[in-house]
């Protein structure tokens, strides 16, 4: 819960004047996005600002003209009516410079809107699998995606709204001025509570709303999971529908009880504090009338200021409904710049290529644990692969095998240990050229929404189009026949989210990855991470002949439960709670007669 404990004084004004942390940052953002747009607005703002007074002076004097006219002998109509004129003038000025500033703001969200969505995205690429993988971090960049086009406008819209109410304000207290000076402080004096009141409840507004985001996720996470093609099956088979929808009310009702809450908090203060404005408009009116019946001001004059008392409350109430927004909108912009100024690590190596081609792949006591995590996930783990070997590791669910994978791609890097690709530390790889030599597959592999073409293509960018380098991939990846079958060949477009898609079955999906790994020719590192689960052992056995064929300097790493297929390995790795458990051939490990040679019999016995 957030707490509402009474804050110290200082605290609070630096809270007050926060509301301002970030219009700066937010205009410069507007500003480098369309200079021409910006300076219309604040032309525009300005002009908007100080006519309306104008407005009020010319009343003034038409009402005085008025008076003067009847009493006269020689009535002058003509000034009077030049001065409706004038005023029509101005009103319409008014009416074009609100226009002008609506269509300014427009253009302006569309500009920003893209170019912040751009900078969000930027920054993703080059951020680590890690940030991703943390929850808070994660909420950060939801938020600011989800927020992207409107915040930073809206927060100088309501920044320029308040300079124009500021500007509106101060041209009405030198008009008012001249009635007397404590009409400007009431004025002012009038607003200022109410203005406290706002700032307070707007902070309570700021803590609510950042303190509750896991929550306004899980509702995010709830509405995908009941409304989106990957987990309908689930939902109904499961009969999940109604209990998640419930969690998804339910997350509203609490959220919606601190809400009202503050709702009425905010609004009971807010109608005290107005009737006190209402006092002080009414007071001053009174204050000004008997000044008018003692004939210390003409009847114009008197128009004129009550005008002013009337429009300089609405400038002071919108100038607080603004602030309020403000708040939000900062809260959105700190979020913003939190994501954009996470650091990035600097990526310190350059070489793109090894002194000792000849050895291969190396870990040396490499030991692993998650940021955040205690217990270590992979433990001294040692073994080298050279230039024309494979290998192969086994190992239950949740032993290491994918988190090794991870580090050799450097995904992560290990806590300890190093880990030598020809004889140099991955640290000291240029990061780009590291990857150019490993072509992998994860379990969770990528099905993109894409065509046939570009979903083998993705495997290498500089080939992404390139349509013989996706059929000899395919070929290797054995999804050449299924592909040719398809009327559209691999301009078919895949998945069920676009027109025309067509979804495939695991098992062809899993061949597409692999033409996709396939498709990386320069690479002589293949991993493959248990990518052949869903396909037929036969398929399995033919892809990696085929693949060790290719080349004889390739070096393999296969994970899989399949010892049809892990028996062919060079060199074989059983993976026990982070740590080597056994190592060798398959017909060492089998006279060993530990680990593998239990699992191995187990699913022999399985097929016989
Ligand atoms: P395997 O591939 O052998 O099934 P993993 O390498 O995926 O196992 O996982 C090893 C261990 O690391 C598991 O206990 C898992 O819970 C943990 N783990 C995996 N990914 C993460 C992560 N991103 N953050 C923290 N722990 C993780």
């Amino acid at each position: 819960m957030p707490e509402n404990k009474p804050e110290p004084a200082v605290g609070f004004v630096q809270r007050a004047l926060g509301v301002f942390g970030y219009s700066r940052r937010a205009l410069h953002l507007v500003w480098t996005t369309s200079r021409a747009l910006t300076l219309t607005l604040a032309l525009l703002t300005l002009v908007a600002g100080v006519l309306p007074a104008l407005i009020a002076y010319i009343g003034q004097l038409i009402v005085d003209g008025v008076v003067a006219a009847m009493t006269s002998t020689s009535p002058d109509t003509r000034r009077v009516l030049w001065l409706v004129g004038l005023e029509a003038i101005v009103v319409t000025s008014v009416t074009a410079s609100q226009r002008g500033i609506s269509v300014s703001q427009s253009l302006l969200r569309a500009l920003l809107g893209q170019r912040v969505n751009v900078m969000i995205l930027e920054k993703a690429l080059t951020l680590q699998l890690a940030n991703f993988e943390d929850s808070e971090f994660y909420d950060k960049l939801t938020q600011a995606r989800r927020e992207a086009s409107s915040r930073p406008l809206s927060l100088v819209t309501r920044t320029f709204g308040l300079v124009q109410n500021a500007i509106s304000l101060t041209s009405y207290a030198v008009l008012l001025y001249t009635f007397s000076p404590w009409a400007v402080v009431i004025l002012i004096g009038a607003g200022l509570p109410s203005f406290f009141a706002e700032a307070k409840f707007s902070g309570d507004a700021f803590r609510l709303f950042r303190w509750r985001s896991p929550e306004t996720r899980m509702q995010m996470y709830l509405e995908t999971v009941i409304a989106r093609e990957d987990g309908v099956k689930e939902v109904k088979l499961f009969q999940l529908g109604p209990r998640l929808l419930q969690r998804y009310r339910d997350i509203f009702s609490k959220l919606f009880i601190e809400d009202r809450r503050l709702t009425l908090r905010r609004d009971s203060w807010g109608f005290v504090l107005g009737l006190l404005s209402t006092a002080a408009f009414y007071g001053a009116y009174v204050w000004i009338v008997i000044t008018t019946i003692s004939g210390a001001i003409t009847l114009g004059a008197m128009t004129m200021y009550l005008v002013l008392f009337r429009q300089g409350q609405t400038a002071v109430a919108a100038s607080l409904s603004a602030i309020s927004g403000m708040y939000e909108d900062n809260l959105y912009l700190s979020n913003l710049y939190d994501y954009l100024g996470q650091p990035v690590p600097a990526r310190t190596g350059e070489a793109k290529h090894g002194p000792h081609p000849e050895r291969g792949l190396e870990f040396k006591d490499v030991s692993f644990n998650y940021p955040g995590s205690k217990v270590k996930t992979l433990t001294s783990i040692s073994f080298q692969i050279r230039p024309g070997e494979s290998f192969a590791l086994v190992g239950e669910n949740g032993s290491g095998k994918t988190t090794l994978i991870k580090l050799l791609t450097r995904l992560y890097d290990p806590t300890e240990g190093h880990i030598m690709l020809d004889g140099l530390d991955l640290q000291d790889w240029d990061v780009e050229a590291l990857r150019q030599r490993i072509g992998v597959i994860f379990q969770d592999f990528g099905r993109y929404q894409f065509t046939v073409g570009e979903n083998i293509g993705a495997g290498d960018v500089r080939y992404i189009d390139d349509a013989e380098r996706w059929a000899k991939a395919a070929k290797t990846g054995m999804a050449a026949p299924f592909i040719e079958e398809m009327a559209d060949g691999y301009e078919t477009q895949l998945g069920r989210w676009f027109k025309g898609g067509r979804e495939l079955s695991s098992g062809q999906w899993q061949k597409i990855a692999l033409s996709r790994a396939f498709m990386r020719s320069d690479a002589d590192i293949l991993v493959l991470d248990e990518p052949t689960a869903a396909m037929d052992a036969l398929s399995e056995a033919a892809i990696f002949d085929h693949f060790r064929s290719q080349s004889h300097n390739k070096m393999t790493i296969l994970i899989s439960h399949r010892f049809s297929t892990v028996r062919a390995a060079d060199q074989i790795i059983v993976i026990h709670h982070g740590e080597i458990l056994e190592r060798g051939t398959h017909e060492s490990l089998l006279a060993m007669n530990g680990q593998y040679a239990h699992l191995f019999k187990l699913q022999a016995r399985g097929y016989q």
